[in-house]
């Protein structure tokens, strides 16, 4: 795929036994730059078949030169793949953003992350595995940790290439083959992915890639015999309907699904600090983040000096051409998601909530067709709103008070999600009881960023299932095998 410029249009096809692979529908769909709404893309469309030879083209690797190679082999390849990723770092960040209309400081920062997971997973090979344990009988018994075998890797569009690796770089670790369902709206960086894996001498078949409809593919992956393992990120609807079709089969299915995260804020915090660092999580991405901490719940004795602090910061962020330096936000992802955004907006003000901003005029200028909206902030949230409830998947924050540490923590946990969380104090018993009270599966103290490469991330509740990164991860693509050997 030459995606150094991106002048005319994309031609892609998928990526299956590591070479490019006519679709058998014969069918392309487009994908666009939301920053301008064109056509970058033209993109070969999976169908069921493709889906099967996708999966039996991992099942022949896993049985050929990927499933012999030594653990020590297996990492030097994932080291080879993040040097390739490293050379290739620019353009991969380029073509992100060209894709996503997130920012180009972003996309590099998430290029140099992709690089720094497969790392983290090729040193992790060798630091993975089982125990010895006393028993009844005399003898050995101990634990292997083998591949669990094809596995499904289904990405949401909202952070493609760092989402994939995630779940690609300790799938390979663990010695397993892959089938990657990238999203429709964000197919590029995965096939280009799959090329630098094969550049870093990664054999064929052991990563494919195809392209298509949810319902077809991602369906289609979930409901085949032969895929052991489901990984899958996206709506908590979707991962539901996707473990019921992983069902009849019994495959291993790991979730990492929607939010609606709290960020708690109270009269002793560092209240700059964490205006600054709460724009961020809850606007960053334009607000495409899973754990986008979305409901600002804040002491009441501080309320209105949070309030009118945060809004006068959101008044003031960069929205614009995401290729621009000073740029803090870029469009959404499309035309459709910035609507749902501004229905929600709608709806907020019709359920009584008090928009504080959102509605300025965009900068004269951009593009009519990107997807381009003001961040806007929600004054007088009530609990029980469906603005406060729902995950809405873009920039909108709302803020809700609170007079006492227990209603604090009870609004945080009136949820059906359960990702992340932040809270800001400086009392530190108070912070350990909060962070041990609040029901997700990741919080941060006095900073808002609760994901680390090096650390297990993941949901409580409708949020999700299972723990991506860290070597947690490793769990996720090993099955444990107990040996027993009689010394009689
Ligand atoms: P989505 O559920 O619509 O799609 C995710 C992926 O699933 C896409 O590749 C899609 O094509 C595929 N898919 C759709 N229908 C399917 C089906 N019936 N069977 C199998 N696959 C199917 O999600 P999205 O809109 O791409 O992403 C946004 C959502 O992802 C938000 O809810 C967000 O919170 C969540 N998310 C969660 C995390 C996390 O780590 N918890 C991270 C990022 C995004």
């Amino acid at each position: 795929m030459a995606t150094k410029t991106l002048d005319a249009p994309l031609e892609t096809q998928l990526w299956i036994g590591g070479k490019k692979t006519k679709s058998s529908t014969g069918k392309a769909f487009p994908v666009t730059n939301p920053a301008t709404g064109e056509v970058i893309a033209k993109v070969a469309e999976g169908g069921a078949q493709d889906v099967d030879l996708a999966v039996k083209a991992a099942l022949r690797a896993a049985e050929g030169p990927w499933g012999k190679m030594s653990p020590r082999q297996r990492a030097r390849v994932l080291f080879n793949v993040a040097a390739r990723v490293r050379d290739a770092a620019e353009e991969l960040a380029q073509l992100e953003t060209k894709n996503t209309g997130k920012t180009l400081a972003d996309s590099r920062d998430e290029a140099a992350g992709v690089a720094d997971t497969l790392e983290y997973y090729a040193g992790a090979v060798s630091k993975y595995f089982g125990e010895t344990i006393p028993v009844g009988n005399p003898g050995l018994e101990f634990t292997l940790r083998q591949p669990v075998g094809v596995c499904a890797l289904i990405v949401p569009w909202n952070y493609p290439m760092t989402i994939t690796t995630w779940k690609l770089a300790p799938a390979l670790a663990c010695g397993n083959t892959v089938v990657i369902k990238p999203a429709s709206w964000t197919p590029l960086s995965a096939l280009r992915l799959a090329e630098l894996c094969a550049e870093g001498g990664v054999p064929e078949g052991v990563v494919n890639v195809v392209a298509g409809p949810g319902g077809v593919v991602g369906e289609g992956l979930a409901s085949h015999p032969l895929v052991r393992k489901i990984s899958f990120t996206g709506e908590t609807g979707t991962g539901a309907r996707i473990t019921k079709a992983a069902a009849d089969s019994i495959k291993r299915v790991s979730l990492e699904l929607g939010g609606k995260s709290p960020n708690i804020v109270f009269d002793d915090a560092d209240l700059d600090l964490c205006v600054e660092k709460s724009i961020g999580s809850v606007f960053g991405n334009a607000g495409q983040d899973c754990c986008a901490r979305s409901r600002a719940i804040v002491h009441h004795k501080i309320y209105d000096k949070f309030l009118a602090d945060i809004t006068a910061r959101t008044k003031k962020m960069v929205v614009g051409d995401p290729l621009s330096k000073g740029t803090e936000m870029g469009p959404m992802i499309s035309l459709k998601q910035r609507d749902s955004v501004r229905g929600h907006v709608e709806l907020g003000q019709k359920e009584g909530a008090r928009l504080t901003c959102g509605a300025e005029a965009l900068p004269s200028g951009l593009p009519k067709a990107g997807a381009y909206i003001r961040p806007a902030v929600f004054a007088d949230a009530k609990p029980k709103m469906k603005v406060v409830q729902e995950e809405i998947f873009g920039p909108v924050l709302c803020v809700l008070p609170f007079k006492t540490e227990e209603e604090a923590v009870a609004l945080a946990n009136d949820s059906p999600y359960g990702l992340s969380g932040s809270l800001w104090t400086r009392d530190v018993g108070r912070a350990l009881r909060v962070a041990k009270a609040v029901q997700t599966g990741n919080m941060s103290v006095n900073s808002s960023t609760s994901v680390y490469l090096e650390a297990p991330f993941g949901g409580f509740k409708t949020s999700g299932l299972g723990r991506e990164l860290g070597m947690k991860a490793m769990d996720l693509y090993s099955e444990v095998k107990s040996v027993f050997i009689s010394e009689a």
